[in-house]
């Protein structure tokens, strides 16, 4: 990964801002940035350097991982450190404003640096830069993706193998959540979701210990983690013979993720790529079923920027990965959800997911 060039892109665009740092706190921008895996730490982004602070625990860890950044080990929380840190070139620090990834810092860890941050230091709101930056993808992160995908899908074919009537949703989720780990998953993207019958209306029914019925829909919503990139997919399957309304259910769905996937290309607003996927619902006499956005950006997290919904005015770039994923539900009765990842290309999308979005009964 070129973790020096992501710097330089995040100096040239502080550059432009009224911010001559930025503290960087969230884990995931931390590792964009320069490499660091680990739970703790704290990246300071200026035009003479960056800084990373740690402490003790990742003394190894962070000297073999972090590209582009002074390594700092404190026996401290990184917090205080980076008031030692600010304290010790008081002089140099003295009418700089530093930028906060507002989103991920507490109201508690703010206060605290209030007290710690030396007088002339200023600290303020910034914008999630490093979040936008993180949309479009380059070409490493792709091939990274394509093989989280790859295993994604992988781990549903072993699913298949053992979901049929009257086993647990939990006794499916364990077999794919074990393929993901023989296959190298660092950890899920989030707990599997296998949610059966009347449980498969809950959008995000994790698996329980419910037998699944036999006439059935089967939503299955899953994803790992492999180099530190997500995959998302979900297929939902018919447990015994399908009746005609459950079929016309699964069949506009279909249609509507088609149809969606067809309207990504760059250029594009994600709120129409939405109202794409709405239409067809629709015109099904479906729309009030589809109850949440049609799709969400993939990457270092499992739901990144930009959020494939409704009036969302984010344009596609080449390089983009998102979800494309409409879904309707009935409470009480049943729910369809498909989902694929696709990556935005210069002529359109690449659908990444490989698995067939035929009705499968098993
Ligand atoms: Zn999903
Ligand atoms: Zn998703």
């Amino acid at each position: 990964m070129d973790f020096r060039t992501r710097q330089k892109k995040l100096r040239d665009h502080l550059a432009t801002t009224r911010f001559d740092g930025l503290l960087v706190s969230h884990l995931p921008n931390i590792r964009y940035l320069c490499g660091f895996t680990g739970s703790a730490g704290l990246l300071l982004v200026e035009q003479g350097g960056s800084v990373f602070l740690t402490d003790v625990r990742y003394d190894i860890q962070a000297h073999q991982e972090v590209k582009g950044a002074k390594v700092v080990i404190a026996h401290k929380a990184p917090l205080a450190a980076l008031g030692d840190f600010l304290a010790k070139r008081r002089k140099r620090s003295r009418g700089l404003t530093i930028g906060l990834e507002s989103d991920h810092f507490t109201i508690s860890e703010r206060k605290r640096l209030s007290q710690i941050v030396p007088s002339g230091v200023r600290v303020k709101d910034a914008p999630p830069i490093v979040e936008r930056s993180r949309m479009v993808k380059d070409l490493r992160e792709i091939a990274l993706i394509k093989d989280a995908v790859a295993l994604g899908a992988g781990i549903f074919d072993r699913g298949l193998e053992v979901l049929r009537a009257g086993v647990k949703e939990v006794e499916v989720a364990a077999e794919m959540e074990l393929a993901a780990r023989r296959g190298g998953a660092e950890e899920m993207s989030f707990p599997t979701i296998v949610a059966a019958g009347a449980r498969s209306a809950l959008p995000h029914g994790r698996a329980s210990t419910q037998p699944i019925p036999s006439g059935a829909f089967v939503v299955c919503d899953f994803g790992v983690i492999l180099s530190g990139y997500c995959s998302d997919q979900t297929r939902t399957v018919w447990v015994g013979s399908v009746p005609k309304d459950a079929r016309r259910s699964y069949e506009a769905v279909r249609e509507a993720q088609q149809v969606a996937i067809e309207a990504v290309r760059p250029g594009i607003a994600v709120g129409e790529v939405d109202a794409a996927a709405r239409k067809v619902l629709k015109k099904a006499g479906l729309g009030r079923h589809f109850t949440h956005s049609t799709g969400h950006g993939v990457g270092l997290e499992i739901h990144e920027s930009p959020r494939v919904a409704a009036g969302q005015s984010e344009v596609l770039m080449p390089g983009m990965v998102i979800t494309i994923e409409p879904g309707v539900y009935f409470p009480g009765k049943w729910g369809v959800r498909i989902e694929d990842m696709v990556a935005v290309t210069a002529g359109g999308c690449e659908v990444l997911t490989p698995t067939s979005k035929e009705l499968l009964a098993v």
